[in-house]
């Protein structure tokens, strides 16, 4: 484990994670101050350090990204060409309980120049609700880890029976064979796939109306009961020397001191990010929720959650951090590679 009993105390102390964090022996963490960038100053050495060390200044940037592997429309390959020609330098693809496209992402984002971040957007359960944590795993998977996967992947099954059985009730007949051809592929199926049949058989009008009738959170078609704990999947990924980001945490409709219980239980099963920004969201919002990361001593990360292109978001599209003393998730130890290397995209838009 790169990550060590320093960084547990990092996490688990929010009164006292400053001072200790310079003093974490790993020597790759700088605090961002308030005084450590202005307007027009040079935001970091682009040869030592080319990822910012303050959220607020990234660019470049984007650690959550769905590929053909789940239920993205690109396959990793298309998808690390659009995040090359969009000037993004370091990626993670983020496919729905799968690393099924990590190989081919990794291949091509090699030859272009590109950081990839091997990592998967992990389902689970928390008190009856349903969360997503990205698994980030820069030192690859432990044999737990791989297990889980296959739990996962059983889960998923079972969990799109019971979706098509509950869809019956509302007139989807034969839902699973139908969810099946919308995904056009044997990937395991999810949500979108039967919001796509629904569409299809003309029993909503749009994606967004299934989610809102059928599929969304609380609906009938919101199964959660085959998801693992989320102690358990955060395990897989500290097994594996990774790092847990809960994925996207102001889209779950939680109140500010639910997710107060939330952060307290994801660290004390050993998580230690959360994102920050995830895609567009209100500033104001925002805002207070890096009050409420720093306070839990959680690190810090951004993404698009980007599926397909045409939608409201491209791949790097966030919503602009606040000024705050949240750390890069970047900044943490395991990713020390991730965040040195990576060589500058020939071409930009
Ligand atoms: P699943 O992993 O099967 O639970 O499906 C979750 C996926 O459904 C998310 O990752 C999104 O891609 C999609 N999704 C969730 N909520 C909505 C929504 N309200 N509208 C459109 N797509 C959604
Ligand atoms: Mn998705
Ligand atoms: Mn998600
Ligand atoms: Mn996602």
């Amino acid at each position: 484990m790169l990550s060590g009993v320093s960084i547990d105390r990092v996490c688990r102390d929010p009164h006292h994670w400053w001072p200790i964090l310079t003093k974490t022996p790993c020597g790759v963490m700088r605090m961002p101050t308030e005084t450590s960038h202005r307007p027009g100053d040079p935001i970091s050495d682009p040869l030592s350090s080319p990822l910012a060390e303050t959220l607020d200044v990234a660019a470049g940037v984007d650690l959550h990204m769905h590929s053909r592997a789940s239920d993205g429309k690109l396959t990793p390959t298309e998808l690390v060409d659009l995040c090359h020609v969009r000037g993004i330098r370091h990626m993670a693809l983020t496919d729905h309980d799968t690393l099924d496209g990590v190989a081919e992402a990794s291949e091509r984002a090699r030859s272009l120049g590109l950081k990839l971040l091997p990592a998967a957007e992990l389902s689970c359960q928390w008190r009856g609700q349903g969360i997503h944590i990205v698994a980030m795993l820069p030192a690859g998977v432990s044999e737990g880890f791989t297990a889980g996967l296959g739990v996962l992947a059983n889960a998923r099954k079972a969990r799109s029976r019971e979706i098509a059985h509950r869809l019956e009730k509302i007139g989807l007949e034969d839902g699973l064979a139908r969810a099946r051809h919308e995904a056009g592929s044997e990937r395991p199926l999810g949500r979108p796939d039967f919001a796509a049949a629904l569409v299809t058989a003309g029993l909503v009008p749009d994606m967004p109306t299934a989610f809102k009738r059928y599929l969304g959170a609380g609906k009938r078609g919101d199964v959660k009961m085959h998801w693992p704990e989320l102690a358990t999947v955060v395990g897989w990924i500290r097994d594996s020397g990774g790092v847990a980001v809960i994925a996207h945490p102001l889209r779950y409709g939680m109140t500010r001191r639910k997710r107060d219980l939330l952060f307290t239980a994801f660290i004390e099963a050993g998580g230690e990010a959360a994102e920050l920004v995830s895609g567009y969201q209100n500033p104001n919002a925002t805002f207070d929720f890096a009050r409420q990361l720093h306070f839990h001593g959680l690190y810090g990360s951004l993404g698009s959650d980007f599926h397909y292109p045409g939608g409201a978001l491209a791949p790097g599209t966030i919503s602009p951090p606040p000024r705050s003393h949240v750390v890069p998730v970047w900044r943490h130890p395991a990713l020390a590679d991730f965040a040195t290397g990576g060589s500058a995209p020939s071409v930009t838009l």
